[in-house]
């Protein structure tokens, strides 16, 4: 299989056509073909020369990734485990919002991360995605939704699926620059948001994103619960996260969410909900609850809804902005942390 396709960029694509001595014109036509038409190869692409054509299919010939298991949640989520070239597979997720579909991708197979209220940390790491596996999983989720009779789109990705994204660094890099090239998938930076556990080094280089959103893993005010959650807060203490978080340049709309995993007995006291907010207050911010969602052999409890509401509304008194995130997808375990190849 040759997925190299979903890598190419504008710039790459006019520097192939000029090679062959056609003309740059039609670039923008065939990344546009490549990433938003059902072609399945560059032979079918009419407005190329024979010999360019046979260049591009020669060279960059690609194929989607193979659905190895699809289950459709009575929500309208649908969770698809796809294969990989090398045998290895990762799960995407697709969450029907109104108008629209938002796509929860994968970064890497398993992770090293080790957090321990997270269902794909008990895989292990066993490698990072490259660009077109990312961009694999968006041109295959587009596709099912074709299949589906579905009208509406992929408006918004989330890195928020297997891996920690910024221990990936350069294939994210890579795979939001080919989402928002106009001419390919035309996805806007504000709708992409990198979700990371506090992965210090990634989030020094954040800026080289240009813009997306980020989401970052709070869970704790307190490291030593934080620690106990994610273990990379030993190395990285969330007093340095939030102060390189402060150094990031903001652009326009571009928003910094704060996720918190409420999870019984654990992080859901009054007096933790005034520590959230006592922290975060001095910071343009906005706390995303999301109740501990369980996989099997998982140690946490999820709160009863009435303390979720409660700890909202401790939250609410203090002066904080607050939502709590609907579940999708729990009945096949398609909800945040419950994914697993
Ligand atoms: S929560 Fe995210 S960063 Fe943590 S182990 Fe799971 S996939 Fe990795």
């Amino acid at each position: 299989m040759k997925s190299k396709a979903y890598t190419l960029t504008l710039d790459q694509v006019e520097g192939e056509l000029s090679s062959l001595g056609n003309s740059i014109d039609t670039a923008g036509l065939v990344l546009n073909l490549i990433y938003r038409s059902r072609h399945k190869s560059f032979e079918q692409f009419t407005q190329l020369s024979k010999k360019a054509s046979e260049h591009f299919q020669n060279n960059f010939g690609y194929e989607l990734p193979k659905v190895i298991r699809r289950q459709d949640s009575t929500d309208g989520t649908v969770k698809l485990l796809l294969g990989l070239e090398d045998g290895e597979s990762v799960e995407s997720v697709l969450l029907p919002f109104y108008k629209k579909y938002t796509l929860c991708v994968s970064s890497q197979v398993g992770c090293a991360m080790n957090c321990k209220f997270c269902f794909t940390a008990t895989q292990g790491f066993k490698r990072n995605l490259k660009a077109h596996e990312i961009i694999g999983q968006v041109m295959k989720a587009k596709e099912i939704l074709k299949e589906m009779g579905e009208k509406r789109d992929i408006a918004n990705v989330v890195f928020m699926g297997q891996g920690e994204p910024l221990h990936n660094f350069d294939a994210l890099k890579e795979a939001i620059h080919i989402l928002t090239e106009p001419k390919g998938l035309g996805l806007g930076k504000r709708s992409i948001t990198v979700s990371t556990s506090g992965y210090l080094p990634g989030l020094e280089r954040f800026e080289e994103l240009g813009g997306v959103n980020l989401a970052l893993s709070l869970h704790s005010t307190r490291d030593d619960v934080r620690s106990k959650l994610i273990p990379i807060n030993n190395r990285y203490p969330l007093d340095s996260v939030l102060e390189q978080i402060n150094r990031l340049k903001r652009h326009e709309r571009q928003t910094v969410e704060y996720e918190y995993l409420l999870i019984n007995d654990l992080n859901d006291s009054k007096d933790d909900a005034k520590d959230l907010a006592r922290v975060l207050m001095e910071r343009t911010h906005m706390i995303n609850i999301i109740p501990f969602n369980p996989f099997p052999g998982s140690i946490f409890e999820r709160p009863k809804p009435e303390r979720v509401e409660e700890f909202k509304q401790w939250l609410v008194e203090e002066g904080a902005r607050v939502m709590v995130r609907k579940t999708k997808g729990d009945d096949i375990l398609a909800a945040c942390g419950q994914l697993k190849s």
